[in-house]
């Protein structure tokens, strides 16, 4: 059968597209029933094993947010407002000077360089992202390794990025045109240049020092580690592990910057960032998420995921030609990550076939299928720069995590994984 026609056949089936089984069953049933447009469309929808995804719609928010953006939408309030409360708010949980909401990691990256830039002059802001001709620096200096494509939105201000290896390197690329000394955590040790290295150098040369963590919580002390060990503006999603709005993020930081950051930012209009709208139900959602995560039980919540892990490896462990390890990722996508592996030969079927069956099955499972670590997925799709996925496609291997299952669904997952194992199995 066609892909399509697998997906067409799918949707009629009963479970697919069916409410997420933590509402299915609930006592809601005698109410009227809810509309439910993802059915309606025929999207899609699954079991989520492999990540907090973007091209997976992220996360499901916590019930909170998701109360907060309900309640909070029959109102109007003004956005600079909403902004100012919350802003300051979020500044004191996270230990920075100030902060704003913003439509995501990228979006504060951009918004935080706009503001470095332009500072609080309107005429600047309107002239984004042009800037030759004008007194505006345009360069952000940061080390190779860190020079990833999430830097993208550091392009749109109409900056350069100039990659550095040694702190010679920066002392030599320093001029009146940089901007900002950029530092990307999840590979924080791949670089020479470690983090209060590149912050002093920050400091000894009076330009304000950036680090991205969009995906680096857990653990819950990252929110305030980097605010603290001196970076000027600190980056991080909020559509992540934080179970916020997918479409929000934070961008921290020194209070001038954040203050010309909010200058390019909507409400305003003729900025190179206009287009980075959050609403007040969002800023608002985001600001539960993160409070909701900060005082929340991070020891209950990894012992959980441990423990889903655990089954899921159970139903597979010990069958033939199968071979599971549990890790933890050192930097990025902190989480039990399960990795399923096997001999060829015995079970015949590569990690891509059947990551496909698991999306094709009944109910649809996502599951990570490569080599290549959690956070290669984030820029768009899982067709992900042809040269590596033409190495990875035919490795015997899957990944799982559990930290955006739904409770109940690792038994599915568990399951579904072992039927399609043995049934790869010769026999
Ligand atoms: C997810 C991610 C981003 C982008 O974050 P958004 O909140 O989706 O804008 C940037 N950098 C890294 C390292 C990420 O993982």
């Amino acid at each position: 059968m066609k892909r399509r026609k697998v997906i067409q056949s799918l949707s009629t089936l009963p479970l697919f597209g069916a409410l997420p089984l933590a509402e299915a069953g609930a006592k809601s049933v005698s109410k009227k029933r809810k509309r439910d447009v993802i059915a309606e469309l025929g999207i899609r929808s699954f079991i989520n094993a492999a990540g907090t995804l973007t091209y997976m719609s992220g996360c499901i928010m916590h019930d909170e947010v998701v109360e907060t953006i309900d309640n909070t939408s029959k109102h109007f309030c003004m956005i600079d407002e909403v902004q100012d409360k919350v802003g300051e708010k979020i500044a004191k949980l996270v230990h920075s000077e100030a902060a704003m909401v913003t439509c995501g990691a990228f979006s504060a990256m951009t918004l935080g360089l706009a503001g470095v830039l332009t500072g609080l002059d309107v005429r600047k802001a309107e002239q984004l992202p042009h800037l030759t001709g004008t007194d505006m620096k345009s360069e952000v200096i940061c080390q190779k390794c860190h020079n990833e494509r999430y830097n993208h939105a550091f392009l749109n201000t109409g900056c350069t990025v100039v990659e550095v290896e040694t702190i010679e390197d920066v002392e030599k690329a320093i001029s009146e045109k940089t901007a900002l000394l950029h530092f990307l955590n999840i590979t924080a040790h791949a670089g020479q240049i470690k983090y209060e290295e590149w912050v002093a150098l920050g400091k000894k040369h009076h330009i304000p020092t950036s680090i991205d963590i969009a995906a680096d919580v857990p653990p819950v002390s990252n929110l305030w580690k980097f605010n603290e060990m001196g970076f000027d503006m600190v980056f991080i999603s909020g559509g992540k592990a934080m179970r916020g709005p997918q479409s929000a993020g934070i961008l921290m930081g020194r209070k001038d910057i954040v203050a010309a950051a909010r200058l390019n930012a909507p409400p305003r209009g003729f900025t190179v960032a206009r287009g980075h709208k959050v609403n007040k139900e969002e800023i608002l959602g985001m600001y539960v998420a993160l409070e909701k995560f900060i005082s929340g039980d991070h020891d209950r919540e990894w012992t959980e995921w441990e423990a889903q892990i655990a089954r899921i490896e159970g139903a597979v462990k010990g069958l033939p030609g199968i071979t599971t390890s549990v890790t933890v990722p050192e930097l990025g996508n902190i989480t039990p990550t399960l990795t399923i592996s096997w001999d060829d030969s015995i079970v015949k079927v590569t990690g891509r076939e059947l990551r496909d069956k698991l999306r094709f099955g009944n109910p649809s499972i996502e599951a990570g299928f490569s080599g290549l670590p959690l956070y290669y997925y984030q820029a768009g799709s899982d067709s992900i720069d042809p040269a590596i996925e033409g190495t990875l496609n035919g490795a015997s291997l899957i990944r799982v995590t559990a930290w955006m299952l739904q409770p109940g669904e690792d038994k599915i997952v568990a399951r579904r994984i072992r039927e399609e194992i043995l049934g790869a199995t010769a026999g």
